[in-house]
């Protein structure tokens, strides 16, 4: 097969490393991923990038039954008074909110905000159902969209409307709501490292990172190939201020009324925007076998009227199936360096191939998705008898090699730096996360941006004690991560 069919896919994505966010967008739209639609702000998540979707609602919603929580849905809409009780909160999601003005023809005496997040309409309903303390924790998760005004658009990273999920919690103690703060930091931590081989920090954010209204906000913060850090999920510790503005009161065990402390925490669809990035190559995707729609692809190979490999890889690919292996046979009338270079494009763990020698010897040849062309590893012969067991192993080597190599470009990127100039300059050029002694005062954070375009990601406690902030020179109270963010 010549040349000229296998390149028209994979020359239309600009080499990554030349310029990520070209090529980033250019994935997202040639591996079918989204669409962009007419309604600005806003993309279409087409059936391939809803089964990332699907994968990542997968494996949180058991990691969030199995720490206690049950999914319910709350209204889209919330009246503008509601929204004016917690003032922090208002005022900080005031410039990203949508309202709705009319009903019909007729103007609304009351505009109502499309969520930006829920906490508002949650809260409210949370003081009707909350009576005793026989009433706590409430412990609840939605799966849902929200609207924020955005005026730049990137599939995954920056729309209106996004897909996320939002844990909302309620506890009769601070020392629960602090506690389940960081047990669901710690299922957004084992998600990213575990399910979508990203490895992450995570910590505290600064005052000035804060969710609008929490006591304390926890994150846990990716590094892009470019050297900017993508915050991945946070968790708040919301006190008693949204349970005091809401009324979310309850009668304790000493008789005593008392406001509840209450808790959110989310991870958006933003995580498969890192994903994407951390692992994707010049080819294309490459996804990580637990977050794959698709674990394999069978490309059987036709010759000269000889199409049994075709059913003998839909034959394998159903028992495979019944094994509860994602896979599909591409049986199109193409050639198959095309159906390579497009599977290759979509970042499926591993293709299978099969032609009629394959048959007669009772082999398919497996090709990893993760290693380069002409690497030694990338191909293996297997018998067809041991498909199911030599798949899944691989599926397990590609899903720790991702990870490994992602880690070990964060780790060669985190620099811990005592020198000020080193600092600035490698803030400003952005060379990855920037660990340092920090003072913890927004006017040194304020500085830095204004100097370098970075910001703290989040902190982490100090191990010296008696530093001075690499920033400023002023004590150090925790150590933080410094990078340029998306
Ligand atoms: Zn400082």
């Amino acid at each position: 097969m010549s040349d000229a069919l296998v390149q028209p896919v994979v020359k239309e994505i600009p080499p990554k490393a030349a310029d990520l966010s070209a090529w980033y967008t250019a994935v997202c739209l040639k591996a079918e991923l989204v669409s962009y639609s007419p309604v600005r702000g806003c993309v279409v998540l087409r059936p391939y990038g809803y089964g990332l979707w699907e994968n990542l609602q997968k494996h949180l919603d058991v990691a969030f039954k199995a720490t206690g929580h049950e999914n319910a849905y709350f209204p889209l809409l919330i009246p503008e008074g509601l929204l004016l009780k917690e003032a922090e909160h208002v005022e900080g999601f005031a410039p990203e909110v949508a309202w709705v003005t009319h009903g019909g023809q007729e103007e609304l005496t009351e505009r109502l905000a499309i969520r930006p997040t829920s906490e508002v309409i949650i809260g409210v309903m949370y003081a009707q159902w909350v009576e005793s303390y026989r009433d706590l924790p409430i412990l609840i998760n939605q799966w849902a969209n929200v609207l924020r005004w955005e005026k730049a658009t990137r599939p995954f990273l920056r729309t209106m409307e996004f897909l996320w999920q939002e844990g909302h919690t309620a506890h009769a103690h601070a020392q629960e709501a602090r506690e389940e703060t960081l047990r669901m930091l710690e299922v957004y931590e084992e998600f990213a490292r575990d399910v979508a081989a990203v490895p992450v920090y995570a910590g505290i954010k600064s005052a000035s990172e804060r969710f609008p209204g929490a006591v304390e906000t926890y994150s846990i913060e990716a590094l892009m190939p470019d050297g900017k850090a993508l915050q991945s999920a946070t968790s708040h510790d919301l006190g008693q201020n949204f349970a005091k503005a809401y009324d979310i009161k309850f009668v304790d065990a000493d008789q005593q009324i008392k406001h509840a402390y209450t808790t959110s925490w989310g991870m958006s669809w933003r995580m498969l925007g890192a994903m994407i990035m951390v692992h994707g190559d010049d080819r294309g995707l490459r996804i990580p076998p637990k977050m794959a729609p698709l674990h394999a692809v069978f490309v059987p190979i036709v010759r000269s009227n000889d199409d049994r490999a075709v059913a003998a890889s839909h034959e394998a690919a159903a028992s495979l199936r019944k094994a509860g292996y994602r896979v599909k046979v591409d049986d199109r009338d193409q050639q198959p360096g095309w159906k390579y270079a497009e599977w290759d494009l979509r970042g499926v763990p591993v293709r299978i191939e099969m032609g009629p020698r394959d048959v007669d010897a009772g082999n398919v040849v497996l090709v990893r998705r993760d290693r380069a062309k002409g690497d030694p590893d990338q191909k293996a012969i297997v018998p067809l008898d041991q498909l199911a067991q030599r798949l899944q192993a691989l599926l397990d080597e590609i899903q720790a090699s991702l990870y490994a190599q992602a880690k070990a470009f964060l780790e060669s990127h985190t620099f811990a730096v005592s020198d000020r100039d080193e600092f600035y300059a490698k803030c400003k050029s952005r060379a990855g996360m920037v660990d340092i002694p920090w003072c913890g005062r927004e006017a040194c954070e304020a500085h830095v941006k204004a100097e370098t375009s970075a910001t703290t990601r989040n902190t982490h406690p100090l191990d010296v004690v008696g530093a001075r902030c690499v920033a400023c020179g002023e004590p150090a109270t925790v150590r933080a991560y410094f990078a340029q963010s998306y």
